[in-house]
Formats: C-alpha cells, structure tokens, sequence
C-alpha cells in the first residue's frame, strides 16, 4: 500500500499530463487514519465521478457500540453515516474547480427516507464510506494542485469529521436509529393486532410541495397534526419511545371519503411511503404500513405481457384473450387491472388506491350505465374488492370523493375534514352488499416466466439507471414513472444492478418470475453491500423489480395456465 508522501508524488509526476495519466491512481494508499481505495478513475473530467472507498477501523471511530447492536440500528447508522458524510463536504470541499464537475466530492443524497445504503459500510471491524471525486482537470490537463488539496486535505477532513464527532452528533445518530427502531417495530407487529397500517397522534403528514417531501411547517401556513378517531385508536409498544398512540388501519375494505382538498391523498401518500422508515422530524417517522403494500394506479400507455386480467376484463371485442392479455398500448382500465393482477403476483396483502390516479370505469359502473351499456367487458373494482379480501386475504384501501357507493363494500369508512379523519362506517354504510363474485386467481398465473429484452449494446451488456424513473436494458428504456413507491434514483440504480442478475438467473427459462427474484433478493440481503464495491445503491423491495420488469417493452413471457 501506498503512504501519502508517494500518492503526492504520483500526483506531482502527473500533474499537466493528459487525463488518461489519472489512471495511474487506481491502487490503495494509506495515509492520515484511513485506507484508500480508488476503484474507478473516470474517463474525462465530464464523465461519471470516479469511485473511492475511505475505510477506517472501527476502534480509530467515536461510533458506539450500540450502533452495531442489531441489524435495524446497523442500517440506520450506516444511513445516519451518509448523511453527515454529506453534510461534511458540503462544508469543506472547495467545490467545482476546472472543468466539468472537477474538484466535486460527493456521496449518496439520502432524501427523506431511511434506506439501506451501499454509501457507507459498517461492521466489526471498519467503517467505509463509498463516495465519489471528480478528478480536476482544465480541459484534459491534470491539475495536480487541486487533485492533491482533494486527496490530502478536504478528504481527509471529511472522513475525519464523519467518523470522530462530538458528544451532540452521537446524541443524533442514537435518535436517529431509536425512531428508526421503533417505526421497524411498529411496521412489524401490525398483521398482529390486525392491522394494515399506523399513523401516530400528532404525525405530521402533509408535505412542502409535490416537489419538495420536507414537512409542511406553520410558516408555510396552518398544519394539521394528525389525531385519531377515538374508535380507531389504539396504543402500540416501541422499544424506545415506549407506548406510541394514533390510528389503526384494520384489515379489510377501508374507505377513506371527504371533500376536495381535505387531505385524502395526503394520508394515503403517508400510508403508501410508510414501507419505509423516516428522519426524525419528517412527521412520518412512525406511520408504518405493511411492507408489501402496493400502489395502484391507471397507467394507460404502458405495456402489458402475458398477465391474467380475466377477474376484471372479459369478452373484449374480437374474442381477445384476457387470460393472457398483452398490449403494447394499454388503455387506462386494462392497464389498472394489470397492475392489480402483477401485484398479487408479488405477494402483496394491501391495495392503495386514490380516485385521483384511477381509470373512472374500472373503479365503478353505475345503474343508469348498467342499463344502457349492454357489451361491457369490464367487472368494476367495487364488485370485486370485498372477495379479494374474502378470497384472497388482499386488504384495500380506497380514496373517494366521488364514488359514494364504495361505502356499502367497505368494512371501515374514514371521513377526512380539514385535514382530520372521523370514522363514519354505520353512518355512511346504510347496508352492506354481500359478495356474489368469488375472486379466483389461477396459481399458474402468478408462476409466469418472464425473459427480459436483450441486454446487448454494442458488444456489451448494459443495464442502467436514467434518473430515477427510467431503466435501460440493453437498447430498451423502461418507464417506471408510476411506481410511486420508488423513493430515490439510488433504488433504481439498484434495480438495474438485480436485473442483471435477473437476467442471469433466468437463463434457463424454466423458473417463475416471482421465485427468481425472491431467490437473487435472498441472496443479495443477506451477504450485503459488503463485497458490492460500488456507492450508489440503496435496496429497493422485490416488488418494485418485478414491476420494473413487467414495464419492459420486449419482455418474453409464457406460463399462465389458462
Ligand atoms: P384531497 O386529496 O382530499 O383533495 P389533499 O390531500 O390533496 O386533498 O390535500 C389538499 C391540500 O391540503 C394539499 O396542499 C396538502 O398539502 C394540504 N394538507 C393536507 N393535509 C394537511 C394538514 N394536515 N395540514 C395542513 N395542510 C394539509
Ligand atoms: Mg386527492
């Protein structure tokens, strides 16, 4: 390994070299507390940031013990370590200096949810941050000054100060894992009380704008805290913060109803994002949801292969199949029933569904329609919804504004005003229908194989991520704009890494969609981002893959059952 008076001198002996000398700096270096490695050295000073991990031994870090505690407390340390990493070179880096993006360090930009990060790697033995440089040139001429202020002074000072910090920052980062502890424990003993999900007393949930997930706060103008309805409150056990009190969203049919602008899509946004843990101070750090809970919405446009649409749409105009329903172009009801139908594929047990983002005839059909429209291919989500529950254990939960009738297929009617829930169930469900439809699924429709499009380009394979709605296979883009549950582009990133080994896996052909990716999901959480050198991933859930490969154009697919 090299010290830090021969990495100098490697930067002196380069200095006013063409770029391509950078690559020279692709060695280990040990110097000032930390390990070096420089995985990657960027092409030209425009080109992706080059890839650098910074490892310290875990006894030279004021990180606690407590922090390595358990797995939950390992992951949102590692996110807390990527936050201040970041914080830090804001601080120090001096910021652009040549051309392109030279002279930039940076790591992951964590938004407001807890994820689990390949930025920063935590265990027995280091702590390593994966972070990136932008190797300074002017033009294509190394600049050696800068490149060694970035090497030996500003990374230096930035690892320094994100692994030896004050008694206040630990204060932070110990909170930060307790709330992180105490949403995973509510998130876990929902299906044991019946739930579906938990939104605490006083949560603040609606946002500063829908670009921007930071809380709305009173300056903005007046915000609502949350409060449960009496009759909907229960208190649940934290490990940390103890008894917690709010809302429990009980499994079954639950119909969120009130007028425009009372805040409906604000508490089912909350319940949709509440997979994943929060920041302290978002408002949301404890409104939790069962994992596996899904969004549902129209998407017309999109393409669909293969997929069991039969328990929505049948008889399509020139005897079309819809057990096994493809399209190019799917229009706004065939493309929410396939979704539906996808979803129960991932194994999902929860429907989040807003009649904002729903097709109008897909949600419901009523009688003076029913008696005019006689050729109607479509069996409307109101008529379905109580079986899927009956049948198939799928919970929902529906905003309305307009489609009253949900009311008499809900087991739990919530009345959203200025900005508070009441439960209104007797008042509003004058009767209850009773289930006429059994919701049947095939099980070898939900045992599809599903090949994805070459991934050639070129002469090599190439699966990326474009911003963090969009994939690439191969030559194929892959729109993923309406998986609203896709937090940041480092989980897309991360599913253009598990697609690759999608792809691998499938290669025989002879295994279920839904078994492969359970099987690379496996494999990939439990031997973590140790082995994975790169920094730019954060784990997504294996639904958000599956759906990611089911949006693909020139996906091959085959196995129904009929
Ligand atoms: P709806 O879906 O019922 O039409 P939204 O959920 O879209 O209503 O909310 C309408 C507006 O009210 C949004 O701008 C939202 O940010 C704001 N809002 C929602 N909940 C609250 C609250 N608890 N306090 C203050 N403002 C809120
Ligand atoms: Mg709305």
């Amino acid at each position: 390994m090299q010290n830090a008076t021969q990495l100098k001198e490697l930067i002196h002996r380069i200095d006013g070299k063409g770029y391509k000398a950078y690559k020279h700096l692709e060695l280990p270096f040990i110097f000032n507390g930390f390990v070096l490695f420089i995985d990657h050295v960027q092409g030209d000073p425009y080109a992706a940031p080059s890839a650098l991990r910074a490892r310290i031994r875990l006894s030279d870090t004021s990180i606690s013990p407590r922090a390595l505690e358990n797995e939950t407390r390992k992951l949102a340390a590692e996110d807390f370590l990527t936050r201040l990493f970041l914080f830090n070179s804001g601080k120090i880096c001096k910021g652009i200096r040549g051309t392109g993006t030279s002279g930039l360090i940076s790591i992951q930009k964590p938004g407001q949810e807890i994820l689990k990060r390949s930025s920063v790697v935590l265990n027995d033995e280091y702590l390593e941050f994966r972070c990136y440089a932008s190797l300074p040139a002017r033009g294509r001429t190394i600049l050696g000054s800068v490149a060694e202020s970035m090497f030996l002074s500003e990374l230096t000072d930035i690892v320094q100060l994100s692994s030896n910090f004050d008694s206040s920052i630990q204060n932070r980062l110990t909170l930060h894992a307790d709330i992180y502890e105490d949403y995973c424990s509510l998130r876990d003993t929902l299906s044991r009380h019946d739930l579906v999900a938990f939104i605490p007393d006083g949560a603040i949930l609606p946002r500063k704008s829908g670009i921007d997930a930071q809380p709305l706060n009173n300056s903005d103008g007046p915000v609502v805290p949350f409060r449960s309805p009496e009759s909907l409150e229960i208190t649940l056990q934290t490990p940390n913060k103890g008894p917690v009190c709010g809302m429990g969203i009980p499994k079954g049919v639950t119909v969120i109803a009130g007028g425009g602008f009372h805040g409906k899509s604000t508490l089912l946004n909350a319940i949709q994002i509440g997979i994943y843990g929060h920041l302290p101070l978002d408002g949301r750090e404890l409104t939790a949801t069962v994992p596996d809970a899904v969004k549902i919405r129209a998407e017309d446009g999109r393409s669909i292969q293969n997929v069991n649409i039969s328990p929505f749409i049948r008889n399509l105009p020139f005897g079309k199949d819809t057990t096994a329903f493809s399209t190019v172009n799917a229009s706004g009801s065939t493309s929410q029933a396939a979704n539906i139908m996808e979803a129960i594929e991932t194994g999902t047990t929860l429907l989040l569904i807003d009649e904002d983002t729903s097709a109008t005839n897909f949600m419901i059909r009523d009688d003076k329609m029913k008696a005019i429209v006689r050729k109607e291919p479509i069996t409307p989500l109101i008529d379905v919804i109580r079986s899927l529950y009956r049948d198939q254990g799928i919970s929902s939960i529906i905003v309305t504004g307009g489609a009253g009738d949900y009311f008499s297929v809900a087991d739990t009617v919530i009345l959203m005003e200025d900005y508070l829930p009441e439960e209104i169930t007797s008042k509003a469900r004058t009767e209850i229908r009773d289930v006429e439809n059994t919701f049947t699924v095939n099980p070898e429709s939900l045992k599809r194989r599903v090949k994805l499009p070459s991934p050639r380009k070129g002469n090599k394979e190439n699966f990326a991520a474009k911003g963090q709605h969009t994939l690439q296979i191969g030559r194929t883009f892959v729109d993923i704009s309406a998986l609203e549950q896709v937090a940041e582009v480092y989980q897309t990133e991360c599913i253009a890494f598990l697609l690759k080994q999608y792809n691998d896996a499938m290669a025989s052909g002879s295994t279920p969609m839904a078994s492969v990716v359970e099987r690379i999901f496996q494999r990939f959480t439990s031997s973590g981002f140790r082995n994975i050198k790169r920094g730019n991933l954060a784990v997504p859930r294996k639904q958000e893959v599956m759906f990611a490969i089911n949006r693909a154009r020139g996906i091959q697919s085959w196995g129904t059952g009929k």
